[in-house]
């Protein structure tokens, strides 16, 4: 008898990595030992190790698709003050980590001066929509223009365009500067209008927000291609204050010697 079942174990083994069920494959053991023990009927037993499946499977593709997005640091809501950022609409904040605006494709806006935790929202804001089952990809702008530039002399453009072309959010850390090239300006400009009412697209910037346009029409870029960036989207100011130059002034407030006088 018990070689018998040692027998259909083993076969049983082969059967689920032959199916790719690795986690029925490694629990089912002890899930069967365990439903024995309490009872649980055969159908139970089934649907616990189906659920146990799912979990893990669903756990590794959230993992994967974090490692796609390649955030150049995991950033999470839960690190950042609002406290500390008084110019940051929470409510606001917490309604985008809901990622509405992804299914909806819409846009949305990062502006605010350097420090004031734009990628850090951003980034936040990726993870959040990775947990959520969406494909994204993060990028600082002059990153995706080099990689598009490249792509172009390397005559494969075509297929990073269709790389972009599959994601439901594209974040765009760092907009403003004019991108060195015009060639550059017009690649990126290019991907901005294609993702327009296709996907989701999250850029930063430090420029006000008036000031882009200004900035752009002078590259003679079409005013269209900031158009769409612009419709449907949602725009949340940072402010102007650094938050690590904050957090520094209140460290030396509580210092005997002013910075000022301390110097030279
Ligand atoms: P920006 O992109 O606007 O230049 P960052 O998001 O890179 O700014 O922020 C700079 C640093 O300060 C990062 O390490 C970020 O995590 C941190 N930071 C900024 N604002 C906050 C905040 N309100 N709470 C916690 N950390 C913050
Ligand atoms: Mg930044």
């Amino acid at each position: 008898m018990k070689k018998i079942e040692a027998k259909s174990t083993v076969l049983l083994g082969h059967h689920l990595k032959a199916l790719k069920l690795p986690t029925m494959h490694a629990e089912c053991e002890k899930v069967a030992r365990r439903c024995a023990a309490e009872n649980v009927d055969h159908l139970g037993f089934l649907l616990q190790l189906c659920e146990l499946e799912l979990i893990e499977r669903e756990r590794r593709s959230a993992e994967r698709r974090l490692k796609a997005a390649r955030f150049p640091s995991i950033k999470a809501l839960e690190s950042f003050d609002f406290a500390a950022a008084p110019r940051v609409n929470k409510p606001q904040v917490l309604e985008l980590l809901r990622c509405e605006y992804v299914e909806r494709r819409e846009n949305v806006l990062l502006v605010g001066g350097p420090g004031t935790g734009k990628t850090h929202l951003a980034t936040a804001l990726g993870v959040e929509a990775c947990g959520r089952g969406k494909r994204v990809r993060f990028y600082r702008v002059t990153e995706l223009v080099t990689q598009l530039l490249e792509a172009r002399e390397d005559r494969q453009l075509g297929r990073l365009k269709a790389q972009l072309a599959k994601l439901d959010l594209l974040i765009l850390d760092e907009l403003g500067y004019v991108p060195a090239s015009k060639a550059g300006a017009e690649l990126l400009f290019d991907v901005i209008s294609r993702a327009y009412e296709r996907s989701s697209v999250v850029v930063t910037s430090n420029l006000p927000f008036e000031q882009w346009t200004e900035v752009l029409m002078s590259e003679r870029l079409t005013g269209a291609t900031l158009d769409r960036l612009t419709h449907r989207c949602t725009i949340l100011e940072t402010g102007g204050e650094s938050y690590r130059l904050r957090a520094a002034r209140r460290r030396r407030s509580g210092e005997v010697v002013d910075a000022a006088s301390g110097g030279k």
